[in-house]
């Protein structure tokens, strides 16, 4: 299978999924209505004036939606979690793997695993970002599609699904729908195939650019594996995707945010301007950087209460180590 050469050998990292806590999170989240009303006050607008139906809205999991302890390590500890305990820069160096690792083209200092033994088996907690779902949630409501569109396998978003099944009913039914990385890979081989007959000049452009990626998320993927016409705006931190669709010229279907900041109210600036650009109020960036606004939102909204977190026991089993396969 073409994802397994992007995969850490397997029996690397302990995944006994039954090691963790199994408990299914339903009841983690506010009474709904919590935007719709924040919607009116914040935008002066009505339910009824929002051009939301027929449109769709394409979402990434990891560090999007969904925050990791060993990506957001520096801030994870405000929740009052142990964390992974994994800080760049604070850690010992295995200067031979680094060595090695340096010879074969990438600088990165490889952080000792003897003298940190947790990395051998380390435990990957992740939780929604705060305020993101109870939103996306709010606008499916008012008739906006969400896709889920993840370089991530099925197995792990069946995972999260299953313990969060608030999340799940968000991608299902006839306004939702889920695209992962099995299904990356056949739209991306697709691409190759039928090149020359992909009817949107943009997405051929970007599937030209970064053939066979599962960074290279296009409207016209997203049409062919769901079968909506199109996505309106995508929203991902992955700054390969932000360059591709850069150059492919794709910035207007594209809303890049920043991975971090998890413990703040960027989900809510995430959701801002997301409706702010579907209804035209903002442009695009242009150039592939997150908009200045989303740094406004420091503070999680009253109401919205802390996340639960959960281990993620399939996060390095199944992760890609490149978006090329
Ligand atoms: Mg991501």
């Amino acid at each position: 299978m073409l994802l397994t050469g992007l995969r850490r050998p397997s029996g690397g990292v302990a995944s006994d999924r039954y090691l963790c806590n199994q408990e299914i999170l339903w009841n983690v989240f506010p009474g709904r209505h919590y935007f719709s009303n924040r919607w009116s006050i914040n935008f002066g607008l009505s339910k009824v004036n929002l051009p939301f139906a027929g449109r769709w809205l394409a979402l990434d999991l990891d560090d999007t939606l969904l925050l990791g302890s060993f990506t957001c390590a520096d801030d994870w500890g405000d929740l009052g979690g142990a964390g992974s305990g994994f800080v760049k820069g604070s850690m010992a160096v295995d200067w031979w793997a680094s060595l090695r690792r340096w010879l074969r083209g990438s600088p990165e200092l490889v952080p000792c695993k003897h003298r940190h033994p947790y990395l051998n088996h380390p435990l990957v907690e992740v939780a929604f970002r705060p305020a993101l779902l109870e939103g996306l949630a709010e606008l499916k409501a008012l008739g906006l599609g969400l896709v889920l569109v993840t370089a991530s396998a099925r197995q792990r978003v069946d995972y999260l699904c299953l313990r969060f099944p608030f999340f799940g009913e968000l991608f299902r039914g006839p306004l939702g729908h889920v695209i992962t990385a099995e299904d990356m890979v056949e739209l991306q081989l697709e691409a190759v195939q039928l090149a020359d007959t992909i009817d949107d000049p943009a997405s051929a452009a970007a599937h030209r650019l970064r053939p066979r990626s599962l960074a290279v998320k296009t409207p016209w993927a997203v049409s062919r594996a769901c079968g909506i016409p199109s996505y309106d705006l995508l929203i991902d931190d992955s700054k390969t995707t932000a360059e591709v669709f850069d150059q492919a010229g794709l910035n207007d279907r594209l809303l890049y945010i920043e991975g971090r900041h998890p413990w703040s109210g960027y989900g809510v600036g995430i959701l801002d301007a997301a409706v702010r650009r579907l209804l035209g109020e903002i442009p695009a960036d242009g150039h592939g950087a997150p908009l200045p606004c989303l740094r406004e939102w420091q503070e999680v909204p009253a109401g919205i209460p802390v996340p639960p977190k959960i281990e993620d026991p399939l996060y390095f089993p199944l992760l890609h180590y490149s978006d090329q396969f």
